[in-house]
């Protein structure tokens, strides 16, 4: 597969701790030697930090789609 393209939601899931040990490994082993999708990783963390400072109230109303 084309990680590049086709793995970006899945750099999501690996930093907010989404993803099997199987698919963080696919994950780690890709953006070890791509510089696009390891910055697009570190945006993903950032933004991880970013909400875990915030107050869980935030998420309680308007929840956009319900899975
Ligand atoms: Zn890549």
């Amino acid at each position: 597969m084309n990680f590049c393209r086709e793995g970006r939601p899945a750099l999501g899931a690996y930093a907010f701790g989404l993803l099997s040990a199987a698919d963080e490994l696919i994950v780690e082993r890709h953006v070890a030697g791509c510089e696009e999708c390891f910055k697009e990783l570190a945006g993903f963390f950032r933004l991880r930090n970013a909400i875990r400072d915030l107050p869980p109230e935030t998420f309680l109303e308007g929840s956009p789609d319900d899975e």
